[in-house]
């Protein structure tokens, strides 16, 4: 294993010192250079020569190239020209020929079709791209995040982690965990460790409507994580389409009348309420929520 690391890693800065590549941290360029937590990335995903797996942020090509032997295509998408044209001549030189390479912004380019997502992702998009998934129908993900994201990605109610990501991400996706990976393991190392995880999306049918209005609530709700759910929810009346305090108090408190059960969820504190109690009130809000 030891010998293995040390010839990704030799391999990388090789490839990038011949090409007069200097990395930009400001584009998430942190190269693995852990064949270990290669081969456990590779493996996670569970391929056949079925899978077409979509890759954000390829690099020079460390894990594509692993991906390209055991599926049947690979989406690539890589911004970083300057990297693009190394990593299409050396899948070229490689004679690796199942491989769609993009030049591109990945959170603007439309994706082609794919059933599974491999990616060490550049940690500056994680968010938008992880939204952008979700909003197409995939077997499952195996991605590498910040831990500290992941951790908020899966955050349990009441915990430090739970977060407007934790929430909105409930009713999208079944998180889990799957590997820590420390600094060391990238050129250049980043300050803070990354995790894998595997997403697997959830087709509950919550409908696209509901979800919208969800979505603001949560918002809403998450700028005041630890104030009862009701002042959250009037401090930030504008996520929710009040520019009225007045107006949406009196609303609220004609809900609450009406609804014994709103009443107690909004005297609870932000962190303590579960995606299937803040759904709650988003449902009961919805016909004035804009
Ligand atoms: N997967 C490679 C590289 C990871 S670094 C490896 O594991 O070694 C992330 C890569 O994403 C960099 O090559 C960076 O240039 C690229 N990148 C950054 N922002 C991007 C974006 N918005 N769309 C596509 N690629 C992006």
């Amino acid at each position: 294993m030891a010998q293995a690391n040390i010839s990704l890693a030799k391999e990388t800065k090789k490839i990038l010192q011949d090409n007069g590549i200097r990395l930009n941290k400001n584009l998430g360029q942190n190269y693995l250079i852990d064949d270990f937590k290669r081969k456990k990335i590779i493996k996670y995903a569970d391929l056949t020569k079925n899978d077409t797996v979509l890759e954000i942020g390829p690099g020079i090509g460390t894990l594509t190239i692993k991906l390209a032997e055991e599926a049947r295509k690979v989406i690539a998408i890589e911004q970083d020209t300057a990297i693009f044209n190394i990593l299409s001549e050396r899948l070229e030189n490689e004679g690796i020929d199942n491989v769609e390479l993009i030049n591109g912004d990945a959170v603007k380019v439309d994706f082609p079709p794919f059933n599974k997502i491999v990616s060490n992702l550049p940690y500056q998009i994680s968010s938008p791209i992880t939204f952008k998934f979700l909003n197409h129908d995939f077997d499952l993900a195996v991605l590498m995040y910040q831990k500290e994201f992941a951790e908020r990605m899966n955050g349990k109610v009441g915990t430090k982690e739970y977060s407007r990501l934790s929430a909105m991400l409930y009713f999208k996706a079944k998180v889990d965990f799957l590997t820590h990976v420390s600094k060391e393991s990238f050129i250049p190392s980043p300050k803070v460790d990354s995790a894998v995880v595997k997403l697997t999306p959830k087709k509950d049918g919550t409908s696209a409507e509901d979800f919208k209005i969800y979505s603001k609530v949560v918002k809403a709700l998450f700028q005041h994580r630890n104030k009862k759910a009701r002042n959250a929810l009037i401090d930030s009346r504008n996520q929710i389409g009040f520019k009225d305090k007045k107006e949406l108090k009196s609303l609220i408190i004609d809900l609450e009348d009406n609804n014994e059960e709103l009443k107690e969820l909004l005297l609870k504190r932000t962190i303590t309420l579960s995606p299937e109690e803040i759904m709650k009130i988003a449902l009961l809000l919805k016909n004035d929520v804009k």
